[in-house]
């Protein structure tokens, strides 16, 4: 049995919007924040994941958690066309490199819009909880994006801490969550692709593995 940590937010009485990257990173953060008795909604921003079909299957899946544990969800656009507007000449860029930036900046951007515009104080993420991903370059992110706006901080909790990055698998296999193979956008799932083919293994089928 998974067992849940209470954590303190930034502020007494505070409002959170937490940017939930998909279910498996989100539903320990959410039920630390629940357990805690922080005041939270799901922002669900990932214009990103490629392809749609991908796309649909993990934000369904963050939906239907969100439904489960009580949790309000916000459905952000998935305005793709910009994030590849946005992704032009990054395209080789290796993972946690430039492109990475570009990603987490506009996702955040929006994140701290939504906030600002809906009396919340708070923002924050579920992406640091990978350990694959670099935790200082989204705090960044998170933090620049929050700095244009009067009234919002980012929390940089380290979501890993306390037997985090355990609970997230442990809640991802209680949950039967639906398991991505790659990072989201149309260029890590080339570079996992292409790994895969070299390595003797076969590509990536969408909507196949479960926790
Ligand atoms: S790998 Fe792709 S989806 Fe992941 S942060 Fe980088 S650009 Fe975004």
């Amino acid at each position: 049995m998974v067992k849940v940590k209470t954590i303190i937010a930034p502020k007494k009485d505070c409002k959170v919007l937490l940017h939930s990257c998909c279910a498996p990173c989100s539903g320990e953060v959410i039920q630390a924040m629940i357990k805690s008795g922080i005041n939270l909604t799901i922002f669900f921003y990932n214009p990103n994941i490629h392809p749609k079909k991908e796309y649909e299957i993990r934000k369904n899946e963050n939906i239907k958690y969100a439904k489960k544990v009580g949790i309000n969800f916000i459905d952000a656009d998935y305005d793709v066309q910009n994030w590849f507007k946005r992704a032009k000449g990054l395209e080789l860029e290796p993972e946690r490199g430039k492109r990475c930036t570009m990603c987490f900046d506009m996702r955040f951007e929006r994140t701290a819009l939504y906030a600002y515009e809906n009396g919340f104080d708070i923002i924050t993420s579920s992406l640091g909880i990978s350990r694959w991903k670099n935790m200082q370059q989204i705090n960044d992110c998170g933090e620049k994006a929050a700095s244009k706006y009067s009234g919002i901080t980012y929390w940089t909790y380290n979501w890993r801490k306390d037997g985090g990055s355990s609970r997230m698998y442990e809640i991802a296999k209680e949950e039967n969550f639906y398991k991505q193979e790659f990072y989201g956008c149309i260029y890590s799932l080339r570079d996992k692709n292409n790994w895969r083919l070299q390595n003797g293994k076969q590509e990536i089928e969408i909507g196949k593995n479960y926790y």
